[in-house]
């Protein structure tokens, strides 16, 4: 696949393009436990709106609403405050940004280690907090993870192993030192690790 592909908006960490699509169904069922379903109404494109709600992406792009505080992720409930998340399976990166929400592809995400996906959205939600910049999200998504609980150093290095061949841009670094300042990240939790 093109792993050049540019992603749109706040464009994050994943700007890599999955090889492995996978239908919608499966990934719904296995991937995400959502407590609640909205109905998707797909409709022409128009242009995004600088205060776009999640039910207007939606409108607009597709999508599947998950309200805040129903997205579990691998079995484990993630939240981002009060920030909803659409589930786009047609989103061309692995997940993004908005002012007032977040969007993540289930396709892309199907064939991912469960920390790589936590992180994915964790430095998704930092984005909310950080504001766009890159290097404090992926930071702030390695402190989560930690606080949490969901990421070791192994599941470090399944992250940085993901990361690799993405390729630096405007906004990102490129894999390799991306990688290098979240494991100054994780070290400076100072906590001890785990395998
Ligand atoms: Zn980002």
């Amino acid at each position: 696949m093109d792993r050049r592909k540019k992603a749109p908006h706040v464009a994050c960490a994943q700007q890599l393009v999955n090889s492995g699509l996978r239908g919608k169904a499966r990934w719904l069922a296995v991937w995400f436990a959502l407590l609640s379903f909205s109905p998707s109404a797909a409709e022409p494109a128009n242009a995004p709106q600088p205060d776009l709600s999640a039910e207007s992406y939606i409108e607009w792009r597709g999508g599947t609403l998950a309200p805040a505080g129903t997205l579990e992720i691998d079995g484990r409930r993630m939240d981002c405050g009060q920030y909803p998340t659409v589930l786009d399976p047609d989103y061309a990166d692995f997940g993004g940004a908005y002012a007032r929400f977040l969007v993540l592809n289930p396709q892309r995400f199907g064939g991912l280690a469960s920390p790589v996906k936590l992180w994915i959205y964790s430095h998704e939600c930092a984005h909310q907090t950080v504001g766009s910049d890159e290097v404090k999200a992926d930071c702030a998504a390695v402190h989560r993870g930690r606080r949490e609980g969901w990421l070791t150093a192994s599941g470090l290095e399944q992250i940085c192993e993901f990361m690799r061949p993405a390729r630096q841009d405007r906004q990102h670094f490129g894999g390799a030192q991306r990688c290098e300042l979240m494991q100054k990240c994780f070290r400076q939790d100072n906590k001890p690790l785990r395998r």
